[in-house]
């Protein structure tokens, strides 16, 4: 099978510009003695800018970017002449890109909008040459201060969908079928479980040329947010939706014993995600005769608005779409939904997905290409010695031998 365009998670090396370093130099011309100090600031380094992209619709173009590195910025030189400013880089996502930090798990921002910019790593400050420590009792300072270090994370993006209305249902229960029969999206439907294994959008046209956003999320399972089926993967798109839509068929044994289930599984995983407007769709219904309704009714949960529909017959469909236009547009409901705190990763999460992760880490790969390697000297070396490595403008009175001990950066 093709591998899938869909990509909802990268792990992506950032690092960001190291500041240049602040020139130690000192005027000199025939006639002018003691020209005096003129070393020019390093420039900053580059930042690493997330861009929102309303028409990016997945992270693949990201998935084959091990490293995202901004530019350095160039160390300043003599006559008071700035370095060169390192170059940003600009990282254009789709809308409700969410950052961790892939160490620790933590949520770190979050791209929401069309065109938002989001500084992901902040390039360092460049060090200001020796010029701006000249005083009355210090008329030749030789040091100059060195660029701040560059930032260097390892980062995972997750991709949570932004739809108004997404389907939370067991495998079956005709999730995809309803989202076919009410948008143009063309979803797989079978009678097996797990046909869905991304989630799909689709937008469905209201009255009076209004319209909303419809995913259908890969089926939930008991245990899900343990990270069962397909567990945890799909989980979170839910948290980006402003209306739950429960779908459970009518010839489920036991619908409020069902809607306990997926309730339950959603509060183990964010118990925000409780906040948000919920449906219940009873589908199939087509199944069901007038009385059989009246007796389902009986047994159905009290505390959650419900519909009978039917995605063949097309029962119900249009009242439905009544009651989540309603649910979207409550201003109670608008107002909970940006505020939605992201869990942080946790480890089982991390592991189970960096198994489908094209660039995982294998011990011993490491002294075949010595990358890693590589990789680990560059924090060590970013406050190194190239502060004070000026070329060949850098001149010393010829009296005055260098200090070793002298402070290396002046903490004004
Ligand atoms: P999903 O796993 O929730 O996406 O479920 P699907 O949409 O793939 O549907 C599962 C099965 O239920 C398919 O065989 C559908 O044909 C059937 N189905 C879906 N909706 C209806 C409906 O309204 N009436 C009837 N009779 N069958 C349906
Ligand atoms: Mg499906």
């Amino acid at each position: 099978m093709a591998d899938s365009n869909f990509i909802d998670y990268v792990k992506i090396l950032c690092r960001s510009g190291k500041g240049g370093a602040g020139s130690r130099h000192f005027y000199r011309a025939k006639y002018v003695p003691k020209g005096g100090p003129d070393g020019g600031d390093g420039g900053r380094g580059g930042h690493i800018i997330l861009k929102g992209n309303a028409h990016m619709w997945t992270l693949l173009p990201l998935k084959y970017r091990r490293h995202i590195f901004a530019g350095n910025g160039q160390s300043g030189s003599g006559g008071r002449s700035f370095g060169k400013d390192g170059e940003d880089v600009v990282v254009e996502v789709p809308c409700g890109t969410v950052v961790f930090d892939a160490e620790t798990g933590e949520f770190l921002c979050e791209v929401t909008y069309d065109g938002q910019e989001v500084k992901l790593l902040r390039g360092g400050r460049g060090g200001l040459g020796n010029w701006h420590f000249k005083s009355a009792t210090n008329r030749t300072p030789r040091y100059a201060q060195p660029g701040e270090p560059a930032i260097e994370k390892s980062i995972i993006l997750e991709l949570k969908v932004l739809a108004d209305v997404g389907l939370v249902g067991f495998p079956n229960a005709g999730k995809s079928t309803l989202l076919s029969a009410v948008s143009a999206a063309r979803p797989k439907i079978a009678d097996y479980p797990f046909t869905t294994m991304e989630p799909q959008l689709g937008i469905v046209s209201y009255r009076d040329n209004r319209s909303f956003v419809m995913a259908d999320i890969p089926g939930i399972i008991e245990g899900a947010s343990e990270g069962k089926g397909l567990g945890l993967r799909f989980l979170r798109h839910i948290e980006r939706n402003a209306v739950l839509l429960f779908m459970i068929p009518a010839d489920a044994d036991d619908i409020a014993a069902e809607y306990k289930i997926l309730v339950n599984e959603l509060k183990q995983f964010n118990p925000q995600l409780l906040d948000k407007h919920r449906i219940l769709a009873i589908s199939k219904s087509d199944m069901l005769d007038d009385e059989l309704i009246e007796a389902v009714r009986e047994t159905l949960p009290d505390d959650i608005p419900y519909v009978f529909i039917s995605a063949v017959t097309g029962q119900g469909i249009t009242e439905l779409k009544d009651v989540l236009w309603r649910a979207i547009t409550d201003d109670d409901n608008r107002l909970a939904t940006p505020d939605i705190t992201h869990r942080a990763l946790d480890q089982s999460h991390r592991v189970r997905e960096e198994d489908e992760f094209i660039f995982q880490y294998q011990p011993g790969e490491q002294d075949e290409d010595d990358e890693g390697e590589d990789l680990q000297n560059i924090s060590a070396d970013t406050w190194g010695d190239d502060y004070d490595v000026d070329g060949d403008d850098y001149m010393w009175d010829e009296d005055v031998e260098p200090d070793e001990n002298e402070p290396r950066k002046d903490d004004k």
